[in-house]
């Protein structure tokens, strides 16, 4: 049911949509609408706030099949941002008021962003810098963050400070908190960065100059933010393999209908071993990663551990679906750096997922050491 609920709204909006919206740099309200309209923005929020009550896997099944059948990784982005970031955040870790204040707005397309990356603290969540400091019966912030995507249109922000200096901190792992923010505000000062693909959403540069926050407004328990984090974090990263075996998918099916009708020297090109085999190898390593994505998501769902099987889902996921583009682009030769034909802006968009939400190293530095046991490598 979900998959053919995702499938009708692909219909509507197919690769010269998304052609436009990245070549003007335009955010797709209609699509936004759409999604909303469907309730797949309320997808895993409980009915009692209006949501579809269901849990990460049926929101993996929609992200993949948006994205695979015609929007590419616009399938998974903002569904991501406002449902993950916003809405899973505040599910898991947000009390009773915050959960009546935002789940039903997210429920009606209210928009999130998440402000966790700070331009010297990178891949090193624990070296945030952006400090809360309590004065009174509220927070004063001050710092740094970048690379927020949909800061510039989003009205609510889940952001990672720290309430604890590193340095007094009993553990490493203490002293960050996560605070809901409303947007715009003030005190908060959004410059978009220009980038390399998904030109459909703007990704921000923030600067956040003596924001003050009530108490009410920490999401979750003060010092806790690294563990709570992390319940957004691993979605996020299974949001983004199903991004990448989705992606993969539609770069192979564009190419295989190219190469069934192409012939250059007597025979369609995909007769040739050449342009056959690795797309067959991408697909059979997209649809194993795929499973392994399934088996995460439901992971979660049953609250179970799950950051071994969104890590290596991550690993596999978006070497597959880069596999699949980049052959993709070769079977279609010239046509493959033709704007026109889309596998261009498909391989701008992938390339991103090696990178973001956390970087293939990283993921292959959890796996090391969480799963193989290794000393930690850094
Ligand atoms: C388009 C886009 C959208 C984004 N959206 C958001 C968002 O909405 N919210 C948000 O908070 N962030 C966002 N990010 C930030 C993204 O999560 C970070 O860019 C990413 O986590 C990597 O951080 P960094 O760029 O500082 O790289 P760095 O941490 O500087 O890493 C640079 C390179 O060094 C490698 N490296 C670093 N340390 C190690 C190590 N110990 N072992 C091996 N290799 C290592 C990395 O793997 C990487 O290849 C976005 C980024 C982009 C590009």
């Amino acid at each position: 049911m979900i998959v053919q609920a995702a499938s009708e709204i692909a219909q509507d909006f197919g690769p010269e949509y998304w052609r436009e919206k990245d070549r003007k740099h335009t955010f797709p309200e209609n699509f936004w609408k759409a999604l909303v309209g469907a309730g797949f923005v309320g997808i895993i929020i409980p009915e009692s706030y209006g949501g579809g009550d269901m849990k990460m896997l049926e929101m993996i099944l929609a992200m993949e099949t948006l994205t695979s059948e015609s929007c590419g990784l616009a399938g998974t982005w903002f569904l991501c941002l406002t449902s993950v970031f916003g809405g899973l955040s505040i599910l898991k870790h947000g009390d009773e008021k915050q959960k009546e204040r935002y789940l039903p707005k997210i429920v009606k397309g209210m928009e999130f962003c998440l402000a966790l990356t700070e331009p010297d603290a990178g891949s090193n969540t624990l070296n945030t810098k952006t400090s809360a400091v309590e004065e009174g019966g509220e927070y004063v912030i001050n710092g740094q963050k970048t690379f927020i995507s949909g800061a510039d249109r989003a009205k609510g922000m889940v952001l990672v400070t720290r309430t604890t200096p590193l340095e007094k901190a009993s553990m490493r792992t203490l002293g960050l908190s996560l605070f809901l923010v409303d947007l715009p505000n003030p005190a908060i000062e959004v410059n978009p960065i220009e980038k390399h693909g998904i030109n459909y959403s703007k990704t921000c540069d923030i600067y956040i100059n003596n924001l003050k926050v009530p108490k009410e407004n920490m999401l979750g328990e003060k010092d806790k933010g690294w563990y709570h984090i992390l319940d957004t974090l691993n979605p996020e990263r299974m949001s983004f393999s199903a991004a990448a075996g989705g992606i993969g998918i539609l770069a192979i099916r564009k190419a295989v209908e190219h190469a069934k009708q192409r012939n250059v020297f007597g025979t369609p090109i995909g007769s040739h071993q050449a342009i056959q085999f690795p797309l067959a190898e991408a697909k059979a390593k997209i649809e194993a990663a795929r499973l392994l994505n399934y088996k995460a998501a439901w992971r979660y769902g049953e609250e179970q551990p799950c950051g071994a099987e969104a890590n290596m889902a991550k690993i596999a996921a978006v070497e597959a679906g880069i596999q699949a583009v980049y052959h993709a682009m070769q079977t279609l030769g010239g046509y493959g750096y033709a704007v026109e034909y889309d596998v261009e802006r498909w391989w701008r968009e992938i390339n991103l997922i090696r990178l973001a939400p956390v970087t293939h190293q990283m993921a292959l530095a959890f796996v090391g050491e969480h799963v193989l046991g290794l000393p930690k490598s850094y």
